[in-house]
């Protein structure tokens, strides 16, 4: 499959990349990894005169550690974030979801500002990033804004990015004391395939009670969603009835579409017995190590 003839730009500054975005506007497109631009380009389902190349702009694949949370680098691959230590540390629920995307040679080339930017449904690392309450930093001729990534997605492959705006970085705070995030992901077709839904489930325990609780998901709506109005839940004594209590209240929240992994009601009933499944097991004593 050949791809239809495209100028590269190569910018070496984020300044630079905005303008020649707002410069050939509908035309242009910034490409960060590739992996998912290049198969929609060689399909011709989307097609640019100018894609500009946000891997010539030096230092923005940083992951360092921020007064207990995270940076992460728009041009940070996947597997950088899988292997890194400082997330090993401070969110290996994070890790762990980018280590679930596609294989490893998807993860060595994708960035993490592609992953978000591209606004899939199905998305891995959302959940994750949602039930951790991370923002994204964006800039433009506009100058720089900071978005809670709950309010970044807009819809299906929308988001609030604004014409010649780029994403640069996830900021991931410091998570509640004492909380634990899991992430589950759950595949109907192959174990390595997309997720037909995605689960983080971020959860404190104060003693047999429910602290705070956030859920990310994925694949039950247009975009990745963070269930609201969790917060009723807390001080609630843990019980299967609050854990279903809590799958009601996103019951509410979801609207899944069909597609070849599954029909609306089959991930409607998924998204319900896989975010029982991890509550029940994010309430158990994690295994002595
Ligand atoms: C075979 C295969 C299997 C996959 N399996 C999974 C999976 O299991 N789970 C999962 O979550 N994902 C999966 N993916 C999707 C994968 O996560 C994305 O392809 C990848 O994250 C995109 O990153 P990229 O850097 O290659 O983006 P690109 O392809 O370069 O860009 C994607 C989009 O984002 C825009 N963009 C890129 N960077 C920026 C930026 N910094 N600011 C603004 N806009 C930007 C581009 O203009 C484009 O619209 C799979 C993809 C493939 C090809």
């Amino acid at each position: 499959m050949t791809i239809p003839a495209f100028d590269l730009l190569r910018p070496r500054t984020v300044a630079e990349a905005s303008r020649m975005l707002l410069d050939h506007g509908e035309e242009a497109r910034p490409i960060a990894g590739g992996t998912t631009l290049v198969i929609l380009m060689k399909q011709r389902a989307l097609r640019f005169s100018h894609l500009v190349d946000l891997q010539s702009i030096p230092g923005l694949d940083r992951i360092t550690e921020t007064d207990g949370g995270l940076s992460i680098g728009a041009l940070a691959t996947h597997r950088s974030v899988e292997r890194s230590p400082v997330v090993l540390r401070r969110a290996p629920a994070l890790a762990h979801a980018f280590s679930c995307v596609g294989n490893v040679r998807i993860r060595e080339t994708a960035s993490v500002g592609g992953n978000l930017a591209h606004a899939d449904y199905r998305l891995d690392p959302p959940p994750v990033l949602l039930a951790l309450d991370a923002e994204v930093v964006l800039a433009g001729a506009g100058g720089t804004r900071v978005v809670a990534l709950e309010d970044f997605y807009r819809g299906m492959y929308e988001t609030a990015l604004e014409p010649g705006e780029l994403l640069l970085e996830v900021r991931v705070p410091r998570a509640p004391a004492a909380s634990r995030t899991v992430y589950s992901r759950f595949s109907s077709l192959s174990a390595n395939d997309w997720p037909c839904i995605g689960a983080a489930v971020c959860l404190s325990l104060e003693g047999e009670r429910m602290g705070e609780l956030r859920i990310g998901l994925s694949g039950v709506a247009e975009a990745p969603l963070l269930a609201a109005g969790l917060g009723r839940f807390r001080q609630e004594r843990c019980s299967e009835e609050l854990w279903d209590a809590v799958c009601a209240a996103i019951d509410e929240q979801i609207s899944p579409v069909s597609d070849l992994r599954g029909s609306a009601d089959y991930k409607r009933e998924m998204t319900r017995v896989l975010v029982k499944r991890t509550l029940q097991g994010q309430a158990r004593p994690a295994p002595s190590p």
